[in-house]
């Protein structure tokens, strides 16, 4: 069998055909050349309009990398006819196995880019080896096309959530498709200002805001206005994962403080690595964890009373009546007020000023698991972690696209991986 054969098995093309294929003597690296030219009496289409047009002259020829077989590279060679187009001018031709100035077939990039899903993105250049950039264009082709073809019809609930990227507080918004039949990530701007929501609403559009049912977030106070201003009609759910997290972040605060206290007043350094005891839930700690903590729960600290606290709230989303839950809140809130412990008191404070939006949780239940926006969280930071690489906001931006927002592949007729 001769390797063209091969070809027009994988990649055939309806206007141009492959002439001959060959090994390249004086590569570095271990090469094949397959020429390329159009079929006989087939007239160039020009790259602009997508006509069919009278040929003008020839540009010189060019290489397109396509997929690789057997560790060895493979190579298109073809020079492009420019075309003579009435309504665009003097323009190169369109090649069905690569757009534009790239020197990737398409083939080649989509194979890069399925990859660059499961290897990080320098492991992909790595196993190709290619270079770091041609896995990042080839992502960002995939990512274009996708977005392109998205379809974006019958989203009901929708999660908004914030992760940090780089260093310092420099945060993405992202917004994700939470319907138990379509989980992905729709949208992400820059920052978590209420402009930056008023952006995802702009893009969303008016008709796709009125279909929407169900809302989470966090309390983030520039979303909830922007939540309530431009989709009140929804129901707006401020979520399990956002609310316990923020729980945790308060006993990390007074264990922090009190440890100090304690240490300047010269008693026992009982809460030292203590940390991960009162943020795990019980369930969770080994059980070294679970006798220091019986040790702990003797003792009457602030950290202690607040961790008790947060254990209790538990309670709260186990609650399957709205109005009982409320009853509880209430409860827990006036307890906590009255425990002098000021980050917790935070905690409740805000959870009273939300209690409408926290009892939504209840009217919605049944329609989310609190672990979607949480699993989606996990994935987006271990996104940006993975790829150090990330210094500008588009290749985080492309990245997180790729990873999360299951987006569609063009159907092809032969699969490369
Ligand atoms: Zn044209």
């Amino acid at each position: 069998m001769q390797l063209k054969t091969i070809l027009n098995r994988i990649q055939k093309f309806n206007c141009f055909v492959y002439g001959s294929v060959r090994w390249v003597e004086d590569a570095q690296e271990p090469t094949i050349e397959a020429d390329l030219r159009p079929r006989a009496n087939s007239r160039p289409i020009c790259a602009g309009c997508g006509h069919k047009r009278p040929g003008y002259d020839r540009l010189p020829t060019r290489s397109f990398e396509f997929v690789p077989m057997w560790g060895i590279k493979v190579f298109f060679r073809y020079a492009p006819r420019r075309v003579d187009c009435p309504s665009c001018g003097i323009r190169v031709e369109r090649m069905p196995w690569s757009e534009g100035k790239h020197r990737l077939t398409e083939t080649y990039a989509w194979f890069l880019a399925g990859w660059a899903r499961r290897l990080s993105w320098k492991e992909v250049a790595e196993a190709f080896r290619t270079s770091w950039d041609h896995v990042f264009c080839s992502v960002e082709m995939a990512v274009t096309w996708g977005r392109a073809h998205r379809d974006l019809s019958g989203i009901e609930a929708i999660g908004i959530d914030e992760i940090q990227w780089q260093r310092g507080h420099r945060y993405l918004t992202l917004v994700y498709q939470i319907d138990a039949g379509c989980r992905r990530l729709l949208w992400i701007g820059k920052k978590r200002k209420v402009k930056t929501l008023l952006g995802f609403f702009r893009w969303f559009g008016k008709e796709r805001t009125a279909e929407l049912s169900y809302i989470c977030s966090d309390m983030w106070k520039p979303y909830l206005r922007v939540i309530a201003k431009k989709a009140g009609h929804a129901i707006h759910i401020l979520d399990r994962f956002h609310i316990m997290a923020n729980m945790s972040k308060a006993i990390d605060k007074v264990r922090a403080q009190e440890a100090k206290e304690l240490k300047d007043k010269g008693y026992d350094p009982v809460l030292t690595k203590s940390r991960w005891l009162l943020l795990k839930r019980p369930e969770n700690l080994t059980e070294k964890q679970e006798t220091k903590l019986a040790d702990l729960l003797q003792y009457n600290l602030k950290s202690i009373r607040s961790y008790l606290l947060k254990e209790e709230f538990h309670l709260f989303w186990s609650y399957k009546s709205p109005y009982w839950a409320g009853q509880f809140l209430d409860k827990w809130c006036t307890k906590t007020m009255r425990s002098k412990i000021e980050p917790m008191k935070d905690i409740a404070r805000s959870l009273r000023k939300h209690r409408p939006l926290l009892l939504n949780w209840f009217r919605a239940k049944g329609q989310f698991s609190s672990g979607i926006v949480e699993g989606f969280n996990n994935k987006a930071k271990l996104t940006t972690r993975k790829a150090y690489g990330f210094r500008t906001y588009h290749a985080a931006e492309t990245a997180l696209y790729h990873a999360l927002g299951a987006l569609p592949v063009p159907e092809v007729t032969h699969e490369f991986f």
